[in-house]
């Protein structure tokens, strides 16, 4: 008998003690010497930053102002410029480093004017611009500048928040950012050597050349939710249980293109080439018809590619990179919801 209430209150403490950890969501982020030579955490609003993939989302005003920089999100190209003046002689360290990176760059031409700094940041896109731009003595703008591949993506939240990459957002100035895990702080400063990026070319017209942000293959984006993400979710069960429709709660087992999950079959799928780890599903297409998005809860969007003999009503089976995968993961039941 004792033995069971021991059991039992350590059960208790355990799971006290998880879902504290889960729910004590709350990253702070440290600027330390940027726009005052004062450490000086950021004020978030309403929206605090939330993890995604394990990278620190942030609210981009609260962000830029914090850093010094302005801000503007341009609709029609879905994509967020940050701004970053320079002064060399400014009171603020951030303008001072802007200056010096800035006089670092090699103009095409003699006797241009450094303006300022700018990083064009798009909605779900991995590739980002900075550029660093100048203006002749007629006042036309010429920039230098290359693409930046972001680690992580720009997200929108249900309330229309833009989140960047934090981490992303900073470095891409040039910028150092820490990270303190016990603390859950992150820490932004000036690097103590200033460089640039040293495979930066001209880009004309200012960025409507070249690296113009373009209005194709636009796509309506997903929000993520909020309080999802802030509960340590993916921030789309939510989204997909308002969007989609539900079709139920189904048993998930998992394949592979190995001699025993897919016989002769290999690599392809029924209906669309080879199989995709990350997108690839076998359905039963009485169920769910072949080539239709479907939003998994706790793996995200997959597409119905390929079926087998062995699915039946309610039994999704995900495609996974190899057979020591498909033994991990087993046998689950989650929702599924049906995307448009
Ligand atoms: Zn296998």
């Amino acid at each position: 008998m004792k033995k069971t209430i021991t059991a039992v209150c350590a059960a208790l403490i355990l799971t006290l003690t998880c879902s504290a950890v889960y729910a004590d969501y709350d990253i702070s982020v440290r600027m330390d010497g940027i726009t005052s030579d004062e450490q000086q955490y950021v004020q978030f609003g309403s929206i605090k930053p939330v993890q995604l993939d394990s990278r620190t989302l942030v609210p981009a005003r609260a962000m830029a102002e914090a850093a010094g920089m302005e801000v503007v999100w341009d609709q029609p190209t879905q994509t967020a410029i940050l701004l970053l003046k320079i002064g060399l002689y400014s009171e603020k360290p951030i303008e001072r480093y802007a200056a010096k990176a800035i006089s670092m760059v090699n103009p095409p031409t003699p006797g241009l004017v450094p303006v300022d700094i700018t990083a064009a940041i798009k909605l779900d896109s991995p590739t980002a611009v900075i550029r660093y731009n100048f203006r002749d003595s007629e006042g036309d703008y010429i920039a230098v500048g290359c693409e930046y591949e972001m680690v992580s993506k720009t997200i929108l939240i249900d309330d229309g928040t833009l989140m960047l990459p934090l981490r992303d957002s900073m470095e891409i100035f040039g910028l150092t950012v820490g990270w303190n895990q016990d603390e859950m702080c992150a820490y932004v400063s000036v690097p103590e050597t200033v460089t640039v990026p040293d495979n930066m070319r001209v880009i004309q017209n200012n960025g409507e050349g070249e690296f113009a942000p373009t209005e194709e293959n636009l796509r309506e984006y997903t929000s993520y939710n909020y309080q999802d993400l802030m509960n340590g979710g993916d921030g789309l069960a939510y989204a997909y249980e308002n969007t989609g429709t539900y079709l139920g709660n189904f048993r998930i087992t998992h394949y592979c293109p190995c001699e025993i999950c897919n016989g002769g079959w290999g690599n392809g799928t029924a209906w669309a080439g080879e199989i995709t780890p990350g997108r690839t599903i076998g359905v039963n297409p009485n169920v769910i018809a072949p080539l239709s998005w479907v939003y998994i809860e706790g793996y995200g969007l997959r597409r119905a590619e390929d079926t087998g003999g062995g699915i039946g009503t309610n039994h999704i089976d995900i495609a996974v990179e190899d057979h020591e995968t498909v033994m991990r993961l087993g046998t689950v039941y989650r929702d599924v919801y049906l995307i448009e």
